[in-house]
C-alpha cells in the first residue's frame, strides 16, 4: 500500500491511498502512523469491565424504560402535557445507522433528540458507504441509496466523484487513541490520536485502473465529531446499566457544543480516549463494556466501545461520569 496522510487543525484526517497492493487485501486492516512525531504513549488504567452488550449482525435488545430524558432529566418528550400524552421517545445504544439495536426506551426528549442529532452528519461522513457496503440495514431503509461520494485526483487536482456502491471504493477509517487524558493526568491539550485504522472492505488495485483512478482519499475523520459520538453511546449505555441520574456526566458540556468548520478543540479527549494493544478476534458487528475505575477518591463508570469489532478495530475507552452515592 502506498499513503500519504493529511491534517488540517488537528482535527480532521484523511488517507491518500495510491496503491493497494498484495499485502493490503480485501477484509484486512492496517495501522499508519501520523506524520507528526510519535506521541509519548500512557498506559491505560484498568476500566475493570465487568458488564458487556454485544451487538450482532441482527437481533434486538430493549433496556427497562428509563421514564427520564438521559441528557435533562425531562419525564415527557415535550414540556406541555403530561408524560402518557406525550412519552419520552427511545434512545438506541448505538445509533441504528449503524445498525446498533440495543433500546433504551422512553429516554429522550424532544429537545435533546435536536442536541443529540450531530450523530447524523458524523455517521453519513465516516460510514456512510461503509454501511451499504456491509448491509447494515436501518428502519429508514437506506437502500435506496446506491451512489456515494469519493474524492479521487486527477492530475494532481482532487475532485469529488459519486460511484455506484459496485465500484466504490470502501474503506473503514477509525482514529486510534491512546488513554483519556484527566484519567492519567496528562498534560492538558496534550495529543491523543495514536494512528489510523483502515479497514479495506472492498478496494483492489484492479479496481482502481479499471476506473482509471490514480488515487483515492478515505473519509474525512472529524475527530471532534467523532469524540462527541462516542460520548453520547457512552453516556446512553451507562445510563442504560445504571439508571438515569445516578452517575455526574462528565460529557453533557461536549455533547452540547457545536464547533464552526474550521474551529478546533481539544477538550474531547480530557474523558476520551483508548487501548492501543489488539483487543482480539470478534464474532459481532460492536461491543460494548462498562466497569469501574476509582481515581482520587472518586468512583467513575467506564465504557468500552468497540465499533466494527469483527474488522478487528480498536477500542475507546470513555469515562461516562462520577457514581453519585
Ligand atoms: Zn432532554
Amino acid at each position: 500500500m502506498n499513503t500519504q496522510k493529511g491534517h488540517d487543525n488537528h482535527r480532521y484526517w484523511r488517507v491518500k491511498i495510491r496503491e493497494v497492493g498484495p499485502n493490503w487485501p480485501i477484509g484486512t486492516s492496517t495501522w499508519l502512523v501520523p506524520p507528526y512525531p510519535p506521541i509519548p504513549l500512557r498506559r491505560l488504567p484498568d476500566f475493570n469491565i465487568h458488564k458487556q452488550a454485544l451487538v450482532p449482525n441482527s437481533g434486538r435488545f430493549s433496556y427497562k424504560p428509563a421514564k427520564a430524558c438521559i441528557y435533562c432529566g425531562a419525564n415527557s418528550y415535550i414540556s406541555a402535557g403530561t408524560p402518557a400524552e406525550n412519552p419520552l421517545h427511545r434512545e438506541h445504544i448505538i445509533p441504528d445507522a449503524l445498525g446498533g439495536d440495543i433500546i433504551l426506551p422512553q429516554a429522550s426528549c424532544h429537545e435533546c433528540e435536536g442536541r443529540t442529532s450531530f450523530e447524523n452528519t458524523i455517521i453519513v461522513q465516516m460510514f456512510d458507504a461503509v454501511r451499504r457496503n456491509l448491509a447494515i440495514r436501518t428502519k429508514k431503509g437506506n437502500f435506496r441509496k446506491a451512489h456515494f461520494p469519493v474524492t479521487v485526483s486527477h492530475d494532481a487536482r482532487e475532485v469529488c466523484v459519486r460511484l455506484h456502491i459496485g465500484d466504490h471504493p470502501t474503506i473503514l477509517v477509525l482514529p486510534i487513541l491512546i488513554a483519556p487524558r484527566n484519567l492519567v493526568n496528562a498534560e492538558p491539550g496534550s495529543p491523543c490520536l495514536h494512528s489510523l485504522y483502515l479497514c479495506n472492505l472492498n478496494v483492489s488495485d484492479s479496481t482502481l485502473e479499471r476506473l482509471r483512478l490514480q488515487n483515492i482519499n478515505t473519509p474525512n475523520v472529524d475527530m471532534f465529531l467523532f469524540c462527541q459520538l462516542l460520548a453520547k453511546i457512552a453516556h446512553a449505555y451507562a445510563s442504560a446499566e445504571l439508571g438515569p441520574g445516578s452517575f455526574a456526566s462528565l460529557h453533557k458540556s461536549l455533547i452540547e457544543k457545536r464547533l464552526a468548520k474550521n474551529e478546533a478543540s481539544n477538550e474531547c479527549f480530557d474523558f476520551i480516549g483508548g487501548n492501543i494493544q489488539n483487543e482480539g478476534p470478534s464474532r459481532q458487528l460492536h461491543e460494548l463494556g462498562l466497569g469501574y475505575i476509582r481515581k482520587d477518591s472518586t468512583t467513575y463508570v467506564g465504557v468500552r466501545i468497540r465499533l466494527f469489532a469483527k474488522f478487528n478495530s480498536p477500542s475507546y475507552y470513555v469515562l461516562a461520569g462520577a457514581i453519585l452515592r
